[in-house]
């Protein structure tokens, strides 16, 4: 492929609701957009059974299903995706340069939607037991624990949607989490605590997972009384946090946890780079703040263009 075939107006890192939204918009506008992902189309929200506060779903709808059709509709105005990892990024000159797997790409903007991953607890049998009882996605395996015992670390909304998500298939769901109130939204709370198969652990922190071959236990310390004891699960799904995907950048401004900083106009400290989505400092991360984000950051990229 010739060089020139590798500039584009706008270079759109992460194919998800962010990233799709800002080709979306920046592609109506008649810019030329590549967008490159590492994964699947969608982002994170593919690993959701349901998503349920979208507006214009009444009946929700299934987070693959939502992710494919964002990538439609970006490749119907146009866009063209890329898939392969980023390995460096050089931002701060007039052509902007990204290096991924898959190529070298320039654009004169960049949109920065490269999202958060799940933070992981660090504690002892974790590393060793990922995949064999450890999972980070209930939607992806749940049904390997139908009538079995399962854990579900952590009290946000992810640990407590997917802990209702979790009683559909598993015998007895357990919540352990590490102070006496979830931080998750009250909706989900209420729908958690009268879940007859859900049990709480409250207080308490996981100190390691057991088991050799497979999970088969937890290490459990109540913060309260410091008594630690051994809990036996067939399954543990940690959602304790995420981190933002930002170990590539250098030159955009970021807080002390790794989001980017934006104006509200998602301006990054480098002009002509914008960062949409769950991976900028914000309030609220939710699809439908991501999609908007994504649009005003293709907007104000054509202004710039202009
Ligand atoms: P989160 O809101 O940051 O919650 C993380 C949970 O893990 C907290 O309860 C936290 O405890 C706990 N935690 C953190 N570090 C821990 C550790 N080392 N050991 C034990 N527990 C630990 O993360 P999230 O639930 O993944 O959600 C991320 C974002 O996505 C949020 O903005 C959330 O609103 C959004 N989201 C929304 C929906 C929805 O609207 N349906 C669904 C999923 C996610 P503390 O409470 O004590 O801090």
């Amino acid at each position: 492929m010739a060089e020139q075939d590798h500039n584009y107006d706008m270079l759109v890192l992460g194919a998800g609701p962010a990233g799709l939204a800002a080709a979306i918009y920046a592609c109506r506008a008649n810019l030329r957009v590549l967008v490159c992902e590492e994964k699947l189309s969608g982002g994170e929200i593919t690993a959701t059974e349901q998503l349920d506060n979208y507006p214009g779903f009444p009946e929700g709808i299934n987070g693959m299903e939502f992710g494919q059709r964002l990538e439609q509709q970006a490749l119907r105005f146009g866009a063209n995706i890329v898939s392969g990892s980023i390995e460096k990024v050089v931002l701060d000159r007039e052509w902007k340069k990204v290096i991924t797997t898959a190529g070298e790409y320039r654009g004169r903007t960049v949109v920065i939607a490269t999202g958060t991953r799940p933070r992981s607890l660090g504690v002892p049998g974790e590393e060793k037991l990922r995949g064999r009882g450890i999972s980070f996605c209930a939607t992806c395996d749940a049904p390997f624990f139908r009538g079995k015992k399962v854990a579900v670390i952590g009290g946000g909304d992810a640990a407590v949607e997917e802990a209702l998500y979790l009683t559909r298939f598993a015998g007895n769901v357990l919540l352990v989490h590490r102070r006496d109130m979830l931080r998750a939204i009250s909706y989900l709370q209420d729908k958690l605590l009268r879940h007859p198969n859900v049990e709480i652990l409250w207080d308490t922190v996981v100190k390691e997972f057991t088991g050799e071959q497979k999970l088969e236990g937890i290490l459990v310390q109540n913060i309260q009384d410091d008594s630690v004891t051994e809990v036996r699960v067939d399954g543990a799904f940690l959602y304790v946090g995420r981190i933002a995907n930002t170990a590539f950048l250098n030159s955009v401004e970021m807080d002390a946890s790794g989001y980017i900083i934006t104006n509200e106009e998602m301006e990054t400290s480098v002009p002509g780079v914008y960062a949409a989505g769950d991976v900028r400092r914000k309030f609220l991360r939710q699809v439908v703040t991501a999609t908007a984000d994504g649009a005003i950051a293709a907007m104000m990229a054509v202004r710039y263009l202009q």
